[in-house]
């Protein structure tokens, strides 16, 4: 028995100011509607179902394909404006109803309300980024290789996309997606984890209420055995001409198996195993600071997270010290209480992984400073370990859960072997004040995002995204709305 489950309301939900939002069966062509077997949403605090949800099948997925497939050719019409102000509209649901959008985040995923909240403003500014940068969807006129012709780059949609989200954030990885597809003039069919499907049926909900017309934006709900069936159907279907997935770098594999025989454009966030690094010259209360940011967020389970932390040997007992100094402050409990700071990880079997990860660095010889002695149930708490190695798996591999691994480094050259070593490259931190040493690192570290001197680094308007085995593609930005789009060579002559 969970030992938080007594202090917490059973009916969260019964208290949101729209009800309305808390819908429970996936959206297709405008209509709530499935025809799957249905599947409970639970609370990971307390274990309690927050809803049934009636999930969707393969049938449902086809159907929602053909209905994108229908709607894009008027959506793709209707001028970049137009579109934009549909686009706003829908942010400023977001923005109206944020606290009810925070509360169901919260109620499926366990993050604290205010972190819910923090994501719920994330979400939105994708929406409202994007909502401008429609108009801005430019393409180019060439100089003609030949007297009597006008060459011209047109950029246009390139179709129905289908995306695939993680539970880790509910609406910021469905907005960053939908979004610039929408923009671009796609028509976009979504299958959210099995876990948060909540979240995503509020958002389309209020995309509803924008006045986004029917089949533009779909919603799939499925449990996990049918979230594999209708992730085939959408890589396999010939219609769908893009695929945008965030979760683990193992289904990101498979998908880009699949997609291949259709030759799909990818964008793929997957996993990563960021190192966050110290030297000796750093800012020490700014560099422990960031380290908590970056480490304890959502409870460990962001793919930006400090995976691994490598101090220099003459700041790293100073470090080691002010660091646990602040975990212990930290609050692990029910995400709906206001001094909460850290709540339960997904799942039990998450919690489990992180106490995986901690016996094996024991039984290496590491020593667990602070934490390292599972709770009941999700809950796991915030745990230091020191005298770790690259042999560990904590080292190894990406945690997803509140476990810092502290490991000492003498030299530039050596922290950057250990940092490039392995197969991901998404996001990386440094903290430093040697402006030489920020360039030489800022060049040689194989990573698709670097924090110096800062742990949170994402925006609606910067690229987001990995290179080697963390994935393809940006999300964010300007290059995020290349990723929906085709160029189209326009040769015209006999002028
Ligand atoms: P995690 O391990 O963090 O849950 P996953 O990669 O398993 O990450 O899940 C991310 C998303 O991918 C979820 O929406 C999930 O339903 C979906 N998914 C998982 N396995 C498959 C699969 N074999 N085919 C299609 N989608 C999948």
């Amino acid at each position: 028995m969970n030992p938080l489950e007594t202090s917490i309301s059973p009916s969260v939900l019964d208290h949101i100011s729209d009800p309305d939002l808390l819908r429970k069966s996936s959206f297709v062509r405008g209509e709530w509607s499935a025809t799957g077997p249905k599947f409970d949403v639970t609370n990971p605090t307390t274990g309690k179902v927050v809803a049934c949800v009636s999930g969707s099948n393969v049938s449902d997925a086809k159907s929602a394909i053909f209905a994108a497939q229908a709607a894009l050719q008027e959506w793709r019409k209707l001028h970049a404006k137009a579109r934009s102000h549909l686009l706003r509209a829908w942010f400023e649901l977001i923005e109206e109803h944020a606290e009810d959008l925070a509360k169901i985040l919260s109620a499926e995923q366990g993050k604290p309300l205010r972190e819910a909240r923090s994501e719920v403003t994330y979400g939105g500014s994708f929406v409202e980024w994007y909502a401008e940068e429609s108009k801005r969807l430019n393409g180019e006129l060439l100089p003609a290789f030949e007297t009597g012709r006008q060459l011209m780059a047109l950029r246009q949609p390139i179709g129905v996309c289908a995306a695939i989200t993680p539970w880790n954030f509910p609406i910021a990885m469905i907005t960053r997606k939908v979004a610039p597809a929408l923009a671009a003039g796609c028509t976009v069919i979504v299958k959210p984890a099995e876990q948060t499907p909540l979240s995503a049926l509020a958002l389309v909900e209020l995309a509803r209420r924008a006045g986004i017309p029917a089949g533009v934006f779909n919603v799939l709900a499925a449990d996990g055995p049918s979230s594999v069936a209708i992730g085939r159907e959408l890589c396999e279907s010939p219609i769908v001409r893009h695929l945008s997935f965030t979760g683990s770098t193992a289904v990101g594999k498979l998908l880009m198996a699949q997609c291949a025989p259709t030759v799909k454009k990818l964008a793929l966030e997957l996993g990563g195993n960021a190192p966050f690094i110290v030297f000796d010259d750093a800012d020490l209360p700014s560099a422990v600071a960031g380290a908590i940011a970056s480490k304890f967020r959502n409870a460990g389970q962001t793919c930006v997270c400090a995976n691994r932390i490598y101090v220099q040997t003459g700041l790293h007992d100073a470090f080691l010290s002010l660091l646990v100094q602040e975990v212990k402050k930290l609050k692990m409990g029910n995400p709906f209480e206001a001094e909460t700071t850290i709540g339960p990880l997904i799942d039990a079997d998450s919690a489990l992984k992180v106490q995986r990860f901690v016996d094996d660095a024991v039984s290496q010889g590491a020593t667990a400073v602070t934490g390292g002695t599972p709770e009941a149930g999700t809950f796991y708490p915030p745990t230091v370990l020191q005298n770790v190695n690259e042999r560990m798996l904590c080292m190894r591999e990406e945690t997803f859960g509140p476990l810092a691994p502290i490991s000492r480094f003498d030299t530039e050259e050596d922290v950057i072997r250990l940092a490039n070593a392995g197969d991901s490259g998404l996001a990386a931190y440094v903290y430093t004040k040697d402006i030489a040493r920020i360039f030489r690192i800022a060049e040689t570290l194989e990573c698709g995002m670097l924090g110096v001197n800062a742990s949170l680094i994402s925006s609606e308007h910067v690229p987001f995204g990995g290179i080697k085995q963390s994935g393809l593609g940006r999300e964010g930005g300007r290059v995020g709305l290349d990723e929906y789009t085709e160029i189209k060579y326009l040769c015209l002559g006999g002028l």
